[in-house]
């Protein structure tokens, strides 16, 4: 399409931009050069349609934990393998770019690529040699994964007629200095991609950044936490004031529970912004838990789509739930779960004592995914991380601490469960064989919540999916899929 004839996304401030959308690819959707094209061919797609794509795209699959390896690697003074995995992906990188690129396009994107890898063994080089690995230079490492993939893709697109143009995400994403889960500044990024995005697009390019990376006001590059690609599409959507915002992966969209769990998991039509974001927070990996708050904020709607099944419908996350006559809508699992039982001898009501136990975990920046209460012991549940010891021994202080690793939290997500009786009965009688540790519902009134055993994880959503969607509503469910699948 010519710079001419591509429409112009030019609006009063604040106001939607309805044919500008954000398309995000995950690692699946870029993980080759045949993925990469079909990338390219959905995106031409939207522009066929007269919208106005700007792409964000993962590290392609499993870079992102190579190159987590590799710095470790080198943290650990193992220069030798941490320059190993580096070399090897330079050599997928190259190998993706000779299969995808032709001529002086293949010539200078093997020129960018040999030059980041160049960089990137002199980083880890580095870092062997202190043998120390800080967050900060661990952020280094993992962005090169998203640097290098935007460039490859936008020369995808290029060469497929699409006028790709890479911008370096570490341009318009401005974060605080948390590295590792670094904080992205919304004011300022809106700022920096009406300055740098929006005159590629009305100059009729497409635009393709990388996710998960940003930078500080000085210019050090940070990440925004893992899967977080999701998330800069969101804040590139709110920045922009986009009329949509497209998460590709490669599923269906949501669906009822994980499909790697449970096979005949169904594909949810419509799912509210609360029901999406809670399933998020508990674990679907489907998407990232912050990317809803910008596209809430501004009412954009989000959707779940397929990169390998670009004809499917995908999932629509909206502000308002349809009716449904099913109770839920999806099962989420989160694994690698700690219990910790805080007790103290007749001391909890005591007037701050809560406050100091909670004070502990808020230093630490340890979240809490579920808590209970006794008279005198309190139970949590945290993610394993590497600080538990620290937390403990300052919660030792102020009583008896035991510990639970391998747990494990089902979250069961419906905004129907509100008023309805019966449903906790039916829930514990279909997991009646798992020992279930913990129990919360009212926290929010959309999900109910349990602990068990990790291992027994597959059997619990196994079984509860057969108790709850064996006659799903068919307005919200696409329960032609089942059938279909069924029939083959
Ligand atoms: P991407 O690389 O595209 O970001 P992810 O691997 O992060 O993809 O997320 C997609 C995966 O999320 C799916 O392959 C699926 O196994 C998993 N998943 C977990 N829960 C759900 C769910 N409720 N619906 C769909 N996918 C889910
Ligand atoms: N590449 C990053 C990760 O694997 C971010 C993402 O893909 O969303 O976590
Ligand atoms: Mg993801």
């Amino acid at each position: 399409m010519s710079a001419e004839a591509h429409p112009s996304v030019e609006t009063h401030p604040g106001e939607a931009r309805t044919n500008l959308v954000v398309m995000k690819f995950g690692g699946t959707s870029v993980e080759d050069a045949k993925a990469m094209l079909r990338t390219a061919a959905i995106v031409r797609g939207r522009r066929e349609r007269g919208l106005s794509p700007v792409v964000v795209v993962s590290a392609m699959a499993k870079v992102t934990d190579q190159l987590l390896a590799a710095a470790s690697a080198a943290g650990r003074g193992d220069k030798i393998g941490a320059l190993a995995i580096a070399a090897r992906l330079r050599n997928r990188h190259l190998e993706t770019a000779a299969e995808l690129l032709c001529g002086d396009l293949f010539s200078s994107i093997e020129k960018i690529i040999r030059h980041e890898f160049d960089a990137l063994d002199d980083l880890l080089r580095g870092i062997a040699a202190v043998g120390e690995l800080t967050p900060r230079t661990s952020d280094n490492v993992v962005s090169f994964g998203e640097r290098i993939s935007s460039q490859m893709v936008a020369a995808g697109f290029t060469q497929n007629g699409l006028n790709g143009v890479q911008v370096d995400a570490r341009t318009c994403i401005v974060t605080d200095d948390h590295y590792g889960k670094a904080v992205p500044q919304e004011a300022a990024i809106e700022a920096r991609l009406t300055q740098h995005v929006l005159p590629l697009i009305n100059a009729g390019h497409t635009p393709v950044m990388g996710g998960f990376i940003g930078a500080t006001e000085q210019g050090i590059t940070t990440t925004l936490g893992r899967g977080g690609s999701d998330f800069t599409a969101a804040l590139v959507g709110g920045g922009l004031n986009a009329g949509a915002i497209e998460i590709w992966t490669d599923v269906n969209g949501i669906m009822t529970t994980d499909p790697r769990i449970c096979p005949d998991a169904l594909r949810v039509k419509t799912i509210s912004f609360e029901e999406a974001a809670e399933l998020a927070y508990f674990g679907a990996k489907v998407l990232h838990p912050a990317t809803i708050l910008p596209a809430v904020q501004k009412s954009i709607p989000v959707w779940v789509l397929n990169s390998r099944n670009a004809a499917n419908e995908g999932t629509k996350i909206t502000a308002v739930a349809p009716p449904c006559a099913s109770p839920f809508k999806s099962i989420a699992a989160k694994k690698r779960l700690t219990i910790i039982d805080v007790v103290a001898s007749r001391m909890l009501m005591t007037h701050g004592y809560l406050k100091s136990v909670f004070d502990v975990f808020d230093r630490y920046h340890c979240a809490i995914d579920m808590v209970s209460t006794s008279e005198v012991s309190i139970s949590l549940t945290v993610d394993s991380n590497e600080r538990l010891p620290e937390i403990c021994a300052e919660l030792e202080k102020i009583a008896d601490v035991k510990l639970e690793g391998h747990k494990a939290l089902i979250c069961m997500v419906g905004e129907d469960i509100r008023g309805q009786s019966g449903i906790s009965g039916r829930l514990f009688s279909a997991i009646r064989h798992v020992n279930v540790r913990m129990i919360s519902q009212g926290a929010s009134e959309i999900n109910m919540s349990f602990m068990i055993e990790e291992s027994d994880v597959e059997e619990a959503v196994r079984s509860l999916h057969a108790e709850f969607f064996v006659d799903p509503d068919p307005t919200v469910f696409d329960t032609e899929a089942r059938s279909l699948a069924t029939r083959t």
